[in-house]
């Protein structure tokens, strides 16, 4: 018989009422789906606070430690929800990390899930229980606790939904994926379906409605994820790809916008320098994201590129290694605003059409990267909501 894996994010699972609904609603799809695994996330905004009271200790909480405290936040709402679900009358387990041998590879904070074992889950299965795992954590091989990342209970569902063969259903707060978050654009349309490659592409440039991991792993092995309202009515939408889809593809499919980076410009860049510095940037392991960079003039030029916010610090330590304080300059109120939609790769004059509405509005584009399937431009934050505006009117159609 085959499985369901349902995930419900932290704001699904935010109180006992909440987790009350949830375990009824679990009650009910059983009766015609008895193969129920629930991978939760913490009670609403647990995960903040604890990133908050380490940080009100130090500024930079050690690694292993942090990700020891946050996985207790997956781990109270998993047997909050069993308690639920057995008070109810329904036979239900809860399972963590350490548990189910969920083993992790890479860095605290932002580790990869190697493989799950999931014998204890079959068995459990068979024996009529409802199986409550938590998100988010897994064990590496050290056998130290490890959490994958923010938003990384949708990367366990999806693990989960690979190894089971199973279906895989995510619950969050908002009715589906949306052309654009729709709490920063309210007639944002709801999509029936989306690509995994459009999909991905949104959730790594800011959509964080999806972890973007869980879309990559749902890729690579063929897995359907459904996204939809907690305890809702309204039909969601369907990540799927290639001949499950529409024939043809809309040339937009959604905009995302993430405020997570700063930009840095370096003048009068020996050209020399160049690959050391980024040489440099890379063995502090910074990600480096939109690079432009002048043409040279008696050998030196400028250039200029987006890291995470919380790496500025480190790199201009850096880039002053190779020029003058005066020449290296921070804009930390930058935003990446990015448009994605497959039908981009056979349509010409889009970036012309997002240009021209660009400059109609006076939005200045302060880098630009494409791929065959997006058009990403760093613009100023204070030009976020008009360009959202903008680009729906033209797009969300
Ligand atoms: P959960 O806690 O359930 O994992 P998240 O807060 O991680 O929920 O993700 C849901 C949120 O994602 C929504 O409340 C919405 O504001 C935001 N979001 C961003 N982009 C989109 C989009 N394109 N479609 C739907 N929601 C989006
Ligand atoms: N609780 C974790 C977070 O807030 C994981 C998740 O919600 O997916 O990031
Ligand atoms: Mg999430």
């Amino acid at each position: 018989m085959s499985v369901v894996v349902q995930k419900y994010g932290g704001s699904s699972v935010a109180d006992t009422d909440k987790i009350r609904a949830i375990a009824e609603g679990i009650i009910e799809r059983k009766k015609t789906d008895p193969n129920i695994v629930v991978v939760v996330s913490a009670m609403g905004k647990t995960t903040d606070g604890y990133i908050n009271m380490a940080k009100s200790v130090t500024d930079k909480p050690c690694k292993r430690e942090l990700d020891a405290l946050l996985s207790t936040g997956e781990m109270i709402s998993a047997s909050m929800l069993a308690i639920t679900l057995e008070a109810l009358g329904c036979k239900a387990i809860s399972y963590n990390a350490y548990q189910l041998d969920i083993h992790t590879s890479g860095n605290h904070g932002k580790s990869l899930i190697d493989d799950i074992n999931v014998d204890r889950i079959q068995e459990s299965l068979d024996e009529g229980y409802v199986v409550v795992v938590t998100g988010f954590q897994g064990i590496n091989d050290e056998g130290d606790i490890t959490t994958l990342g923010r938003g990384g209970s949708d990367t366990s569902a999806v693990a989960l939904a690979v190894k089971l063969n199973g279906k895989c259903e995510i619950y969050t707060d908002v009715d589906g994926v949306y052309f654009t978050d729709p709490r920063a654009y309210a007639d944002a349309k709801k999509l029936d379906e989306i690509e995994y490659e459009e999909m991905l592409e949104l959730a790594s440039l800011g959509a964080k409605v999806m972890h973007s991991r869980s879309i990559e792993l749902a890729q690579k092995y063929g897995v359907e994820v459904y996204v939809g309202r907690t305890c809702g009515t309204v039909k969601g939408t369907y990540i799927r790809g290639g001949k499950n889809m529409k024939l043809e593809d809309k040339v937009i499919t959604g905009i995302a916008t993430s405020d997570a980076d700063s930009s840095i410009t370096i003048k009068e860049l020996d050209m020399d320098n160049v690959s050391a510095l980024f040489e440099d940037i890379a063995n502090k392991s910074i990600s480096v994201d939109m690079i432009s960079q002048t043409a040279p003039i008696d050998g030196k030029l400028n250039v200029s590129f987006t890291i995470p916010k919380d790496e500025v610090d480190e790199c201009i330590e850096l880039a002053k290694k190779y020029t003058s304080d005066e020449n290296v300059a921070v804009d930390n109120e930058i935003t990446k605003f990015s448009l994605v939609g497959l039908g981009m790769k056979h349509t010409s004059g889009v970036a012309s059409k997002v240009f021209r509405i660009f400059k109609e509005n006076n939005i200045r584009v302060k880098l630009i990267t494409t791929s065959e399937i997006r058009i990403t431009c760093a613009i100023n934050t204070s030009d976020k909501e008009v360009a959202i505006q903008k680009m729906c009117e033209e797009f969300n159609v």
